[in-house]
């Protein structure tokens, strides 16, 4: 029987991991289908306990609710037990095991933003989400030192910077309201900027205007689609010291999760050859895949 691999969120059409999981599934011979399957919250809780049943390999989880599957699987590797957000579930039997390989992903975005450059230790993060827990837990690991979450919420940002507490306490990370005027101050001070909130999402808009950016910031934007996002133009238009989009972070989140489903070694090039003709052909208006949705607006 063909197992099932399923990537839930809501909305779902924008995802390209079904264009680099089927790719790379194929390729290693598993009888497995990939699909997207669009999980409003009421829904939520019925498709995660489906996953116990053997058909399943596991799943993937997106927008929105990456925090809200974390008291719905029965163990939490440590990844996912320190950023409080799962993006990867696999079995264990009838057992289901929440990872976060955003993490690892995050790190390899990181390290490839920053270059030969000594790794800086001041960042803003725009977005408290769950992309935005990996990125926080990424930056705190790397050795940031003073980290600002701005969140259109700010409940949420603080409830963010309340649950890394601990693990941060030797360094400066805040919650702040979004306010421009104190986003700009805050970028005055940060040499990386990574937008983890769902803004540009398939939209020309970004999180903030451009005349907030000053010079020679180093910006990651983990939106991947559009490839090049309004923030991304507008920080290279302010002679941005580095950019990059979401696309390496996607595939290595996505590697990270086939070798946890199937155990064996991921396909890279070929998950990145995949990504990069669906990029391609999404900038080009040729794709095939389901319209892309707005942005994700208020996801709760
Ligand atoms: P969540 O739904 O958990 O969080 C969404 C975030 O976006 C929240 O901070 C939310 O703010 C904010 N937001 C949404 N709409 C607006 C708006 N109109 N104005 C301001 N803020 C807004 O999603 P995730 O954290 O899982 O994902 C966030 C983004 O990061 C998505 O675009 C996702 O595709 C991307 N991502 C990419 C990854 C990659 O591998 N490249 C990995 C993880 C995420 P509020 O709380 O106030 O609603």
């Amino acid at each position: 029987m063909s197992k099932r691999l399923v990537l839930i969120g809501h909305p779902v059409a924008h995802s390209l991991s079904a264009a680099m999981q089927q790719a790379a599934l194929d390729a290693a011979g598993i009888d497995a289908r990939y699909e997207l399957l669009d999980v409003p919250l009421p829904e939520l809780a019925d498709v995660i306990e489906g996953l116990r049943g053997d058909e399943f390999l596991g799943a993937n989880v997106t927008i929105p609710h990456k925090e809200r599957v974390v008291p719905m699987v029965d163990r939490l590797t440590d990844d996912a037990q320190s950023t409080g957000a799962v993006n990867t579930i696999t079995r264990e039997g009838r057992r289901l095991v929440g990872h976060n390989t955003d993490v690892p992903a995050f790190k390899v975005a990181l390290d490839e933003l920053v270059g030969r450059q000594k790794m800086p230790r001041t960042a803003v993060v725009l977005g408290a989400g769950g992309g935005a827990r990996a990125v926080v837990h990424g930056l705190i690991t790397a050795g940031f030192l003073r980290v600002i979450v701005f969140n259109r919420h700010l409940h949420r940002a603080e409830g963010l910077v309340r649950f890394f507490g601990k693990g941060a306490a030797h360094m400066e990370l805040k919650a702040m309201p979004w306010h421009e005027s104190i986003i700009e101050v805050e970028l005055s001070k940060a040499k990386v900027l990574v937008n983890a909130s769902s803004v540009g999402l398939g939209s020309d808009e970004s999180p903030i205007p451009g005349e907030l950016l000053p010079p020679e910031l180093m910006v990651m934007d983990l939106v991947y689609r559009p490839r090049v996002t309004r923030l991304l133009a507008d920080a290279e238009a302010a002679n941005a010291a580095a950019t990059m989009n979401g696309e390496l972070m996607l595939l290595h989140q996505g590697a990270a999760a086939f070798e946890l489903w199937t155990g064996q070694t991921a396909p890279l090039e070929l998950m990145r050859a995949q990504l990069d003709a669906a990029l391609a052909a999404d900038a080009a208006g040729q794709d095939t895949d389901a319209a892309v949705p707005a942005a994700a607006g208020d996801p709760a």
